[in-house]
C-alpha cells in the first residue's frame, strides 16, 4: 500500500502516527494512505518555511522567473505523469485531468512574468526635491489550504504567484487525493527552486488549525467548502492574517427564449456532468424562460443517453467515479428527496448499473424544481441537474441574485441587450454569455461573490500578485550636490 507523506524542506518526512485511507474511485478500492500532520509536524514546516524566506526574498528577479520559466518547462514535459496521478486518486478522465493540468500551467506562465508583474509607480518631483517610488515586498510564509476536485490546478492557482512574490509556501492539500502535491514539489525542486520554500505538509483539520493559528503564518489563501471556508477567514483574520477563502458554488445558467437550443445542450451536458459535476464552475441548476423548456429538456436528454461513463483511464469514458462511495450516496439520496418534495426526476442516476465497487452514479435530471427545494437550495457536487422554469428574464436573475452563492452564472441567448443586461445585474463573480463554465483566462483573477468568497482578494492574476505582496511607500529628499562638502563640479542649481 503506498504512503503518502509530507515534504518539508525538500526532503520527505511524515511519522504516519495518523493516517487516512487513499482510494482508486474507479476500482472502489484503498491504494494508499496519506500522513495526517500532528501540530509539531506542521510548525517543523513553518520553521524550515521560515528560514528559507531569509533568503528567497532576496533573490533576483531573473533568478525567480528562471525558476518559474524551469518549472513550466518541466510541466509539460511531465503532464501525462501529472494528469494519471490526479485520475488514480480523484477518478476523473483522463482529458479532463490534462485540462486541469493545462489550466495549471496557465497560472505558472503568468507568474514568469514576476518581473514586470512587480514593477511598482515612480514619481519625480513630487514636490521640489521629493521623489516617491514604491515597493512591492513578499508577506513571510503563506500557506494553501486546497480541495480534492482540482489537485493540481487549485495549488497552481497560489503557488506560482506567492513564490514568485518572494514568498515561502506551505501547501496542505486534500487528503483525498494527496499524490499530486509530491509530484509539484519534486518538480519545484527539479526547477532549482531552493528547498524549503515549498513545503507540503498533508492533513486534515487538525493541520489546517495549526496554520490558521500559528503567527509566522502571514497569509491563508483556501479553497473548498463554504462552512469551512467562513471558518478559514473567521479565524485566521481573527489571528491576524490575510486571507482569501473561496467556497462552494450553486451556478445557474439561464436560457431564453431566443438561445440556439443545441448549443445549449451541448453547453448544459458538458458543464453539468463534466468531472461528475464535481467542479465548483459545474451547472447545477438551468433557469428556463419560457417555451425553451421543454425542446432544451429533450435536447438534454438525448445527449445524456450518449454519456459513457467508466474510470478515468479508459479512453472512451467521458465522466468518470465520484471521490468517495459516502459521497456518492449523499449525491444519490437527493433524488430521493427531490422526489419527496414535488419536483419530477425525469433521469434517475441510480437507475444505471456498472460492475464492480468503484464510486459510480448515472447522470440524473430533476424538472420542475423551485427555489425552496432542498435539491435547488444544496450545493449537491454530484452530477444532478435541477430545472427550474420560469416565464420571464427578469425572474430568473431575481432567482440568481436571491441565491446566498455567487460563484458564475452564465446566460444563453442571441439578445445583445439582453446579455448587456444580465452581466451588469448579475450577482456573480464569474459570468459566461453563451460559454457555461466562465472560468477566467490567468491574466484576470478567479473568484465568486457571496458565500463563495471570504476575503476581498480573488485568486490568481493580478490580484493574486496584490494578495501575496504588501507595499511600500519610499519619499525621499537628497541635498543638492553644489552644496557637497566634495566640488563634484555641478552648478548651483536654480
Ligand atoms: P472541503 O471544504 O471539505 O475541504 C477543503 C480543504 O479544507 C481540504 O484541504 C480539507 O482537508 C480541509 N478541511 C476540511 N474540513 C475542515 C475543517 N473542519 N477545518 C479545517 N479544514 C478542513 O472541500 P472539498 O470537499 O475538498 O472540495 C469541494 C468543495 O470545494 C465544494 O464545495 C466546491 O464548490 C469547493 N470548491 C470551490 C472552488 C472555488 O473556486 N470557489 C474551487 C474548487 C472547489
Amino acid at each position: 500500500m503506498k504512503r503518502i507523506g509530507h515534504v518539508i524542506g525538500g526532503v520527505p518526512a511524515g511519522t504516519f502516527e495518523r493516517t487516512a485511507p487513499v482510494y482508486d474511485p474507479a476500482a472502489g478500492q484503498q491504494t494508499g494512505e496519506v500522513a495526517l500532520a500532528s501540530v509539531g509536524e506542521v510548525d517543523a514546516a513553518i520553521e524550515v518555511a521560515q528560514q528559507a524566506f531569509g533568503e528567497w526574498r532576496h533573490a533576483s528577479l531573473a533568478k525567480r522567473s528562471t525558476v518559474l520559466f524551469r518549472f513550466r518547462e518541466l510541466i509539460v514535459e511531465h503532464r501525462d505523469e501529472l494528469a494519471a496521478a490526479i485520475t488514480a486518486e480523484h477518478g476523473k478522465v483522463l482529458s479532463d485531468a490534462a485540462g486541469e493540468v493545462a489550466r495549471g500551467l496557465d497560472c505558472v506562465e503568468y507568474a514568469c512574468g514576476i518581473p514586470q508583474l512587480l514593477k511598482g509607480g515612480h514619481s519625480a518631483l513630487a514636490a521640489t526635491g521629493v521623489d516617491v517610488h514604491e515597493l512591492k515586498q513578499p508577506l513571510g510564509v503563506v500557506a494553501g489550504i486546497t480541495p480534492f476536485n482540482f489537485p493540481v490546478m487549485v495549488p497552481l492557482w497560489m503557488i506560482p504567484n506567492a513564490i514568485a512574490c518572494g514568498n515561502a509556501f506551505i501547501l496542505k492539500p486534500s487528503e483525498k487525493d494527496p499524490s499530486p502535491s509530491l509530484l509539484l514539489a519534486d518538480l519545484l525542486q527539479q526547477a532549482g527552486l531552493p528547498d524549503g520554500v515549498f513545503n507540503v505538509v498533508q492533513g486534515d483539520a487538525a493541520a489546517v488549525n495549526r496554520l490558521l493559528n500559528s503567527p509566522a503564518v502571514q497569509a491563508v489563501s483556501f479553497v473548498g467548502s463554504t462552512p469551512v471556508a467562513r471558518h478559514v477567514y473567521e479565524r485566521g483574520t481573527r489571528a491576524g492574517k490575510r486571507v482569501q477563502a473561496l467556497g462552494g458554488a450553486k451556478n445557474h445558467m439561464v436560457v431564453l427564449p431566443d438561445a440556439d437550443v443545441d448549443m445549449a445542450a451541448d453547453a448544459a451536458v458538458s458543464a453539468a456532468y463534466g468531472s461528475a459535476g464535481e467542479r465548483c464552475m459545474a451547472v447545477s441548476v438551468v433557469v428556463t424562460v419560457g417555451a425553451v423548456a421543454d425542446p432544451l429538456i429533450e435536447a438534454i436528454t438525448e445527449r445524456v443517453g450518449d454519456l459513457r461513463i467508466g474510470p478515468g483511464t479508459e479512453p472512451e469514458s467521458q465522466m468518470g467515479p465520484l471521490i468517495t462511495g459516502d459521497h456518492r450516496d449523499r449525491v444519490a439520496s437527493y433524488l430521493d428527496i427531490a422526489a419527496g418534495e414535488g419536483a419530477k426526476v425525469l433521469i434517475d442516476g441510480r437507475d444505471q448499473a456498472f460492475d464492480g465497487d468503484g464510486f459510480f452514479l448515472g447522470v440524473s435530471l430533476v424538472d420542475a424544481v423551485n427555489t425552496d427545494m432542498q435539491v435547488y437550495r444544496d450545493e449537491i457536487f454530484g452530477p444532478v441537474l435541477a430545472v427550474v422554469r420560469v416565464d420571464t428574464a427578469a425572474e430568473a436573475l431575481r432567482i440568481i441574485n436571491t441565491n446566498p452563492f455567487g460563484n458564475g452564472a452564465a446566460l444563453f441567448t442571441r439578445d445583445g441587450g439582453a446579455a448587456k443586461r444580465f452581466e451588469q445585474e448579475v450577482e456573480a463573480g464569474m459570468v459566461g454569455i453563451n460559454v457555461p463554465i466562465p472560468v477566467p483566462v490567468a491574466y484576470y483573477s478567479f473568484g465568486g461573490w457571496n458565500d463563495s468568497l471570504f476575503g476581498d482578494s480573488h485568486m490568481y492574476g493580478a490580484e493574486g500578485v496584490h494578495f501575496y505582496t504588501r507595499t511600500k511607500v519610499v519619499t525621499s529628499r537628497w541635498p543638492d550636490p553644489s552644496t557637497s562638502a566634495v566640488d563634484l563640479g555641478f552648478p548651483t542649481s536654480s
